[in-house]
């Protein structure tokens, strides 16, 4: 391959964006979002490319590429093959075969956004020297990432770490995964305005939600039921993995001064004793291009081979 040694562009392709973040070593150089185009993946890759030419010309080829997803990687039966329920079209789409031709070369990685944006939390965010940590992302969904003895722990079909649909009650609300009760169907940013609605109240979204409940006492109360069941997550997977740290991040990070204090408490409610002050709750310091920086630094430390 051709790629220079310390470049990498990292793209992350959401539900309705593409972020961009081209860097050199930990350097950020550049950043570009665009609202995905309603294309073939085939189309879309094209498009990615000529934003990638537009930021930097001459920049495919020279960069090692990351590309985080929406979705779940798959890496069995040959290529990375990308499965995203909620991008039109993405379902199986074999990755290397989409960029490579265009000139980007081998050496393709590719990630679920969460464990992407995770990454960059212990590269140079929130997680910075962890060993152990958790990650519950807050986008659209509910992600969510594990990192173990200082290592993303991908499962056996890079499919780990979808916290956001553990199951909180079996009979609770619908989640944009067809099932019921999921973690996302309780605390997210489309099942906290449409349940507020549904007990009479209506807000713009869940930041705004957030927002009311500082005055709001019905809001407020509501949030707490909510953030009862993200609480319950978080001390499952804490006693599952025993991490030192749990990174809250997405739309949520702005919120601390509310929600901390409504986490502890529930979290104090339920936890083991022996975990008590077994780890911390940090919220992410990055911003909404953490999970296209994630990928670009995964590229690069797996490219170089430095990747854990
Ligand atoms: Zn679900």
């Amino acid at each position: 391959m051709r790629a220079n040694g310390d470049l990498a562009l990292g793209v992350d392709v959401g539900g309705s964006y593409v972020k961009m973040c081209l860097v050199r070593g930990e350097e950020v150089l550049a950043r570009r979002a665009f609202p995905r185009p309603d294309l073939s993946p085939k189309d879309t890759a094209a498009y990615i490319a000529a934003q990638a030419e537009e930021i930097s010309p001459g920049i495919i080829g020279e960069a090692r590429l990351g590309v985080a997803v929406a979705g779940a990687i798959s890496r069995s039966g040959g290529g990375l093959r990308a499965h995203c329920p909620n991008i039109r079209g993405w379902w199986g789409v074999d990755l290397e075969e989409l960029f490579e031709p265009l000139g980007f070369g081998s050496g393709l990685q590719a990630l679920n956004d969460a464990n992407a944006h995770a990454y960059a939390e212990w590269r140079v965010g929130s997680a910075v020297g962890a060993k152990n940590f958790v990650m519950i992302a807050l986008g659209t969904g509910v992600g969510g990432a594990i990192f173990l003895e200082g290592k993303l722990y991908e499962g056996s079909h890079g499919m780990a770490g979808e916290i956001g649909h553990m199951k909180v009650s079996p009979r609770g609300p619908r989640c944009n995964c067809g099932k019921r009760g999921c973690l996302e169907s309780f605390f997210s940013s489309y099942s906290i305005p449409r349940e507020l609605e549904r007990a009479g109240v209506k807000v713009e979204s869940m930041k705004d939600a957030f927002e009311r409940a500082k005055t709001d006492r019905r809001v407020l109360s509501f949030i707490d039921r909510a953030s009862a069941k993200m609480a319950q997550i978080i001390i499952n997977v804490v006693h599952l993995f025993d991490p030192e740290l749990v990174v809250l991040g997405g739309g949520v990070a702005k919120s601390r001064e509310l929600l901390l204090p409504l986490l502890r408490r529930h979290i104090g409610r339920m936890v083991f004793e022996p975990f008590r002050e077994s780890f911390e709750i940090r919220f992410s310091s990055l911003d909404e291009y953490a999970g296209a920086l994630g990928a670009a630094l995964f590229a690069l430390d797996r490219g170089t081979g430095g990747a854990p």
